[in-house]
């Protein structure tokens, strides 16, 4: 039985020749291949680790390589980590926004894999450049790709890994036997369990997940479970409506259980169930073309970059992003001005009171604030008291799917207005509290 190394080198002679200058050269050649020869060549996992080492080496202030863990033949799923890191946030001191991608789920899909490798390629390069938009992009934002997830399959040409599973089916979010090739039972495999734990571990806090694949041409969104349409509909459609009217209108922007197949257990739908990020399955078009033709990578991939650019350049965006304008206590209602200047919605978000030592001491029902947009929420505070030193805070899901991470804010205090009403300063008992809240009432109505 051939190992996958001699399965790769059977492809082709050029192949070949490469394996046998990898094989001899040792330690292994020092410069980055060239790129007319990366242009139109697809990475394997050994040209692939000698790119982003490379890259680590020439360019460490942005470029950072750790690896999720090891292949069922013990390959490394590297990560490279891409972002100004002599900066650890934003100019304005919050914490930098992030990135998720992966390429190479199916070892067979080799234009999804270098897309990858190019959107790497892009901000690296550019930095370099100085380019400008590569250089706000790192110094706001942390990328994390990684390239080839699926390193045996790659080698072995195959769409599966080495237990003959379908790594796109075997995340825990609906997995079921039924899919073919599945695997044994959710994250029974290594390649998905590793990628599930980088998630977890380094990119929590994601506002994109985008996981490329070659097949029909489609930027695919949740759900592939059910044809029914996610909840952040709203902001996939918003993305959608930005593609077709800025980069390309031919370029199907859809759910993935309509735009595709219905599919379970799949990274896109876990990454959004699970996770809560906005998630795609980027598929480019599924000519595979020969190797060696005259027509680039960079070209035959331009309008997928350009994709990419968007989704990076504005990922700010995609959640909810409220900020409370005012905030008045009136009679039994907290009355509260919310605007939200992020293009996802939010159901959930509450309003908290707290003492100086940060004990809750009352918070609101919870109210939903529209994408792009303002509320004014009228919250019951009857048995709201305040204190001395009493603090608000803000607290909402950044997204409409129950998993979307939660944030907390502080209301800045030079927003709160608090009437005469509600003081345990007041060496009151219930009855004149509720005196003055009758007075404040009238008055309130009278002003009216
Ligand atoms: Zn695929």
């Amino acid at each position: 039985m051939q190992s996958p190394q001699e399965r790769r080198v059977c492809r082709s002679a050029a192949g070949l020749l490469l394996a046998v200058l990898l094989a001899t050269a040792a330690p292994m050649v020092e410069a980055q291949q060239p790129d007319p020869l990366q242009e139109h060549w697809y990475h394997n996992w050994f040209t692939l680790t000698e790119d982003i080492m490379a890259w680590e080496e020439d360019f460490p202030d942005i470029v950072r390589v750790v690896s999720a863990g090891e292949t069922l033949y013990g390959r490394d799923q590297w990560v490279v980590q891409i972002s100004d890191w002599s900066l650890t946030n934003k100019s304005d001191g919050t914490p930098k926004e992030q990135v998720y991608i992966d390429g190479g789920h199916h070892g067979n899909e080799h234009l999804g894999t270098e897309l990858a490798f190019l959107t790497a390629e892009f901000y690296i390069e550019g930095w370099a450049a100085g380019d400008a938009e590569a250089i706000r992009v790192l110094q706001n934002t942390e990328l994390h790709i990684m390239i080839m997830l699926n390193a045996d399959g790659n080698d072995a040409d195959t769409r599966w890994n080495m237990n003959q599973v379908d790594l796109n089916r075997n995340y825990d979010h609906h997995w079921t036997e039924d899919e073919t090739a599945s695997g044994d039972g959710p994250f029974s495999e290594p390649e998905t369990a590793n990628n599930a734990a980088y998630m977890s571990e380094w990119v929590a806090d994601a506002d994109l997940y985008v996981t490329m694949h070659t097949g029909t041409w489609i930027l695919a969104y949740p759900w592939g479970f059910t044809p029914q349409m996610p909840p952040d509909h709203e902001l996939f459609t918003h993305i959608a409506d930005e593609v077709h009217a800025n980069i390309s209108a031919d370029l199907p922007v859809r759910n993935a259980n309509a735009g595709i197949y219905p599919t379970h257990g799949t990274s896109r739908d876990y990454g959004y169930g699970v996770m809560g990020y906005p998630c795609f399955t980027f598929e480019t078009d599924d000519e595979q073309f020969l190797l060696w033709t005259v027509q680039s990578l960079s070209d035959r991939l331009a309008v997928e970059l350009e994709v990419m650019r968007y989704l990076i350049d504005n990922v700010w965006y995609w959640r909810a992003r409220l900020d409370v304008r005012s905030l008045e206590v009136r009679g039994e209602v907290v009355e509260v001005d919310v605007v939200n200047y992020g293009w996802a919605s939010t159901a959930n978000a509450s309003i908290h009171y707290s003492d100086s030592d940060g004990e809750l001491l009352w918070h609101s029902a919870p109210f939903g604030v529209n994408a792009s947009n303002d509320s004014q929420a009228f919250l019951d505070a009857s048995n709201l008291t305040s204190v001395e030193g009493g603090t608000w805070s803000l607290h909402y899901q950044k997204r409409v799917i129950d998993a979307a991470v939660w944030v907390g804010e502080p209301i800045d205090g030079g927003v709160v207005d608090i009437g005469a009403k509600k003081s345990a300063l007041l060496p009151a008992p219930s009855l004149l509290l509720s005196l003055i809240a009758l007075i404040g009432a009238a008055l309130t109505r009278r002003e009216n």
